[in-house]
């Protein structure tokens, strides 16, 4: 199959004629033009560009910021919301019954950054790290055990991570309150209306 090709102008063809190294000089003329213009690239990895904090990047497992300790309870709600099922979880359960992280395996060739991981996590310790300069020359480099995901928790993120844990712990205790009231209030209205109709 032929593909036309757009035909250029006659003063188009007329200067390429005449002046056969135009091309040449106007490239330097943009450069010349260009060369005091404020720059917008940096010298990379010697300088970096400040990433805005809402990126989705490199995923993380917070821990606790000084004991270290798991705040991940296996529930994998994150794996089962997961699109293209890139978290594998193998929960360890102690000898009281409490689920800790046994695998936690994240394969970042498969993962797209939604980030819908992070917002079904009840403990709010998955996170989507503004990190973006982790490639790797092979598929494995990018398969993630739990000790290249696990990263301690800053103090901001484990005093939200608390707030938010006693805002829902008061929405829980709320709702239960509601629905006991309810409850009172229906059976002393059936209560008033057997009265009534005895
Ligand atoms: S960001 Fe999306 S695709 Fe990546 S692990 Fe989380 S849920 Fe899966
Ligand atoms: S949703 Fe959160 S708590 Fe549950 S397994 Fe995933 S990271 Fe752990």
């Amino acid at each position: 199959m032929s593909v036309l090709k757009p035909k250029e102008s006659f003063l188009r063809q007329l200067s390429k004629l005449m002046f056969p190294l135009w091309g040449i000089r106007a490239g330097l003329y943009m450069t010349l033009q260009t060369l005091w213009r404020r720059k917008f690239t940096v010298q990379y990895p010697e300088n970096r560009i400040e990433i805005d904090p809402s990126y989705r990047g490199k995923i993380s497992l917070l821990t606790e910021p000084e004991n270290h300790r798991d705040i991940c309870i296996s529930c994998q709600q994150c794996a089962r919301i997961c699109p293209v099922e890139c978290i594998h979880i193998i929960p360890k359960v102690d000898e009281a019954k409490k689920r800790h992280v046994g695998v936690f395996d994240v394969d970042l060739n498969k993962c797209l950054f939604c980030g819908m991981c992070e917002e079904v996590c009840p403990e709010h310790c998955i996170v989507l790290d503004p990190v973006y300069d982790y490639s790797s020359y092979s598929h494995d480099g990018l398969y993630l055990t739990v000790d290249g995901v696990s990263r301690d928790a800053s103090v901001e993120e484990w005093q939200m991570m608390l707030g938010e844990k006693d805002r829902k712990k008061r929405e829980q205790e709320a709702k239960r309150a509601a629905v006991k009231a309810a409850k009172e209030k229906a059976e002393a209205e059936k209560k008033a209306h057997e009265e009534t109709e005895s």
